[in-house]
């Protein structure tokens, strides 16, 4: 495995040992703890159909007091899962959240457009995969030989 794989797999390690991932695992369960931690609470909310059809599966938005996670509803559950476990990599990173406002809707209006860079990128794919692995779940590629678990073969995770 690449040395820079290797890092980027150990601050992982380090970020999933601060996390319970009990069993049974859930992603609510896991928003719901995170929020807790962050003293802000984590909202999911299926993405506004716009930002879908522009080709975005997942976003994550903060407001002065909310975390919001988008994703892609018109997809598998697993998958749908994925994007969310993707969001909360970013969020465990401390990557930037898009910014938002509340606009009495409920439902943040981001501000500008996510901006991540591929290693951000990377790190928050890496912590999913590894989130799930450890908590058991399925890869979202449709089992073995899946186009998710050979990237994940690939980037080291499995
Ligand atoms: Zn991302």
């Amino acid at each position: 495995m690449p040395f820079r794989q290797l890092k980027l797999r150990r601050r992982c390690e380090t970020i999933l040992g601060h996390l319970d991932l009990t069993d049974p695992f859930s992603v609510d369960g896991l928003c719901a703890r995170l929020a807790e931690q962050r003293g802000r609470p984590i909202r999911l909310h299926p993405l506004p159909k716009e930002a879908a059809e522009s080709g975005v599966c997942g976003l994550w938005v903060g407001t002065s007091s909310v975390d919001y996670v988008f994703y892609e509803a018109q997809t598998s559950p697993l998958h749908r899962e994925h994007i969310v476990l993707h969001e909360l990599g970013h969020i465990l990173f401390g990557h930037n959240a898009l910014e938002g406002e509340e606009n009495g809707t409920g439902i943040p209006a981001a501000l500008g457009r996510t901006n991540y860079t591929t290693r951000q990128e990377q790190e928050a794919e890496m912590l999913a995969s590894m989130i799930r692995s450890r908590a058991g779940l399925p890869g979202p590629g449709g089992g073995p030989g899946g186009t998710l678990e050979r990237l994940e073969t690939a980037m080291g995770v499995r």
